[in-house]
């Protein structure tokens, strides 16, 4: 067991989670507390410990202090509405359990600490969802609703959600460390990151290097993922992306419909920072920052510091290009990838961005040996993708129907599940995220998750 608490007391705050009115659970992961192999306890339980009216027994809750650059400029931030109420430990990983919409901490700056039930419960069911599609990510393992009114432009139903993350560390605790101005908490910061998620690099003597290393050859190839299904994550701020390489924190975030390289969902992104077709540059430019922070441990001498920094940050595209080719081969079935194959994928998303099709569908289309378009352009890619298909042995669907999915979270079926949720019916809820963790299979209620007949861009709003 490796508490955070073990680490200088400059990086957190002992702060509990503040009780509410009337809890009540919503939604409960039990498949996630039997694999975390935690105790058992009665739902009545686990609605006082995910409200925070009980605490974790034999835990210490604290607040997570950390800095990051939001839509690009500096702030200093910290968890103004989540507690980490438990570090728990199985098979050596340590995980921690959070609550977001705990209620204030020393890093509110003015927040009310609170969350709206709406965006908690989505939460739950996009991380859930991207479980299922094999992306690195944090888990949720319960909401309930408080039974308090959260004010935002209206006055709402609010939530608490609980998710575990293999840590809550990200590129924005190390710039935190980096200014804090104490001597030696960067090094401890790194010390510890390692040996909790890196734990083979220990024994490096260059073991920062290849921390930094590690971790850029993790987020390029979380970023591959999250473009060969189509994710956007909406808020790629340095604070919301983590150490570990999962995906964390999800905002306004949205799975693309209509092949849209500069799609863009938030409303608050009003420049397309953070658009899809924008996320791998914005990875680089977040692990950009992480690496300034690492310099100095890099080596003695800033210069050979900055050129072992950035020969590392150079590396980050081949590792993304290879392993984005890579999924996205696997999604037209081949078995192996060169120019020609690359050639292949990049025409197809032509076609779907000049065509508007359906980036999911188009892929589910030819899983099913459908055509997703009778346009010439369209068959005439058909047969120089078929050629190539026909020069490999073996059945190319079978591939096929492991990595694309028939159903992912759907933007205006998930508000609509979260709407009825948050004025009490949770019967689409409920049945959305069923399908959404049964992706690769064909759900009962397809037709729900559907792409909707309005052609509406959709915006998702960030009032959390
Ligand atoms: P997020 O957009 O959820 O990544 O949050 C960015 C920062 O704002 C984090 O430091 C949050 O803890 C903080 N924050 C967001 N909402 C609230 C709130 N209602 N009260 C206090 N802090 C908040
Ligand atoms: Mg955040």
């Amino acid at each position: 067991m490796m508490s955070y608490q073990t680490l200088p007391a400059k990086l957190y705050e002992k702060v509990s989670p503040e009780p509410v009115s009337a809890p009540a659970m919503v939604i409960f992961n039990h498949a996630l507390v039997q694999e975390l192999d935690l105790q058992e306890r009665s739902i009545d339980e686990w609605v006082r410990i995910l409200s925070g009216n009980q605490p974790y027994p034999g835990q210490t809750p604290f607040s997570m202090a950390y800095a990051g650059h939001q839509y690009g400029r500096f702030t200093m931030l910290g968890d103004g509405r989540a507690h980490v109420i438990a570090e728990i430990t199985k098979n050596q990983q340590t995980y921690d359990l959070q609550l977001k919409g705990s209620g204030n901490t020393p890093f509110s700056r003015g927040g009310d600490g609170r969350a709206v039930l709406g965006p908690m419960l989505r939460e739950y069911i996009i991380s859930e969802a991207m479980h299922a599609l094999q992306v690195s990510t944090t888990r949720s393992i319960g909401v309930v609703s408080t039974g308090e009114v959260v004010y935002r432009d209206t006055p709402l139903p609010g939530g608490v959600l609980g998710r575990v993350a293999e840590s809550h560390i990200r590129v924005g605790t190390f710039q935190y460390a980096a200014i804090s101005g104490e001597e030696g908490l960067l090094q401890q910061l790194a010390d510890y990151s390692i040996q909790r998620h890196y734990p083979e690099l220990e024994n490096r003597n260059d073991k920062y290097r290849t921390f930094l290393q590690a971790v850029i050859e993790r987020q390029a190839k979380l970023i591959a993922k999250w473009m060969s299904i189509g994710f956007v994550h909406g808020v790629m701020n340095t604070d919301n992306m983590a150490i570990s390489g999962q995906t964390i924190d999800y905002g306004p975030c949205a799975f693309i419909d209509t092949y849209k390289p500069d799609a863009v969902f938030s409303s608050i992104d009003r420049n397309g920072r953070y658009a899809y077709n924008q996320q791998p540059n914005i990875a680089l430019w977040n692990l950009t920052r992480f690496a300034e922070t690492l310099l100095s441990l890099l080596d003695k001498n800033s210069d050979v510091a900055i050129k072992k920094a950035e020969e590392d940050l150079a590396s980050f595209s081949t590792i993304y290009i290879n392993e984005y080719y890579y999924l996205m081969g696997q999604k037209l079935g081949f078995a192996n990838l060169d120019v020609q194959h690359r050639v292949v994928v990049d025409r197809l998303l032509d076609i779907m961005h000049v065509e508007q099709l359906d980036y999911t569908a188009c892929f589910t289309a030819l899983t099913n040996k459908k055509d997703p378009s009778t346009s010439s352009d369209y068959l005439e890619w058909l047969e120089l993708y078929q050629s190539l298909i026909g020069k490999q042995s073996g059945d190319p669907l079978v591939l096929m129907r492991q990595v694309n999915p028939i159903v992912i979270p759907r933007n205006q079926v998930v508000q609509e599940a979260l709407d009825r949720a948050e004025g009490g019916d949770t019967d689409l809820f409920m049945s959305i995220l069923h399908d959404v963790q049964h992706p690769f299979v064909t759900p009962s209620e397809i037709r729900l998750l559907e792409r909707s007949e309005s052609n509406e861009p959709f915006i998702t709003y960030c009032g959390t």
